[in-house]
């Protein structure tokens, strides 16, 4: 093994921070990326570890459909009410994967996420037509395995979708005049909220992903949640319009 920083968020905002950084791994049971990291298969600078995200847990019934978080253990999925009335074999199949300690160990959403040929899970979500929910959208299970060991998984799926809502914030106070320049916010951002500063802050991110993207995602988004606070702000859709950035707005305004 060698040296990683370990950390245990206990909330997905802060697990996408933490995330942010791209030499970091998320991990859920550890059963298959402990092993990675001992052959060197896998060289992390930081191991976030997912556990403790209670958001990301449970079986629920939403009218005909199981809804299995990502964090939950075969075990529970083995034992499940819920999931033995509604599709039995799914519970079959969780008791049987590996031994007692991978059943109490491993998650449903590190073997779907990692997709492994020989794993179980995979052919069950395929087999059901489940449906693979992220922070960011809803993907078929036949769009999400692309092959073996691979994902339609984005690594920054989580990732935008939290950070979006902080570029739009940002863009209001411009608007209203509480801030005056984009690095002003950049410079709160990263002193006093934990924004990871080799990002340069939420204004300087955004410019990275171009304001027209920003635009569409925050559309996307709004239309995928339902939520109205996710619609670009003026100030982005004029700037977006322009072809336009916050560091151009922020020089002008020197
Ligand atoms: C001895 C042994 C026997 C096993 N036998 C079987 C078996 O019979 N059948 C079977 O199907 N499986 C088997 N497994 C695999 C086991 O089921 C684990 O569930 C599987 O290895 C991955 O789950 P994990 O939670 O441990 O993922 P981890 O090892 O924590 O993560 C695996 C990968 O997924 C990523 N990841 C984890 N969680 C998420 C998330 N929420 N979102 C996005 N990415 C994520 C990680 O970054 C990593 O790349 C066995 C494992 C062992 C060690």
């Amino acid at each position: 093994m060698y040296d990683f920083a370990y950390h245990k968020p206990t909330s997905l905002a802060d697990a996408v921070k933490l995330l942010a950084d791209p030499d970091a791994k998320a991990v859920s049971g550890g059963h298959t990326l402990i092993p990675a990291l001992k052959h060197r298969l896998n060289k992390p600078t930081a191991l976030v570890d997912l556990s403790g995200i209670a958001e990301m847990k449970g079986i629920r019934r939403e009218g005909n459909a199981i809804i299995i978080g990502a964090l939950t253990r075969h075990v529970e999925v083995a034992n499940s009410a819920e999931v033995k009335a509604a599709i039995p074999a799914l519970a079959y199949l969780a008791s049987h994967i590996g031994d007692v300690q991978v059943r109490n160990r491993g998650t449903i959403g590190g073997s779907v996420s990692n997709n492994d040929p020989a794993a179980d899970y995979p052919a069950a979500v395929l087999g059901l037509g489940a449906t693979i929910h992220t922070n960011k959208r809803k993907i078929a299970a036949d769009d999400f395995f692309q092959g073996m060991f691979t994902t339609a998984l984005e690594a920054d799926e989580i990732l935008e979708r939290l950070l979006l809502p902080m570029v739009n914030e940002g863009a209001r106070i411009l608007e209203e005049g509480i801030a005056s320049r984009p690095i002003d916010i950049d410079v709160i951002f990263t002193n006093g909220f934990g924004w990871p500063a080799w990002r340069g802050g939420p204004m300087f991110w955004a410019d990275t992903l171009g304001l027209k993207a920003v635009r569409d995602k925050l559309n996307k988004y709004a239309e995928a949640t339902g939520d109205k606070n996710l619609r670009p702000t003026a100030l982005i859709e004029k700037l977006a319009d322009e072809g336009g950035s916050f560091a151009a707005m922020g020089k002008s305004k020197v």
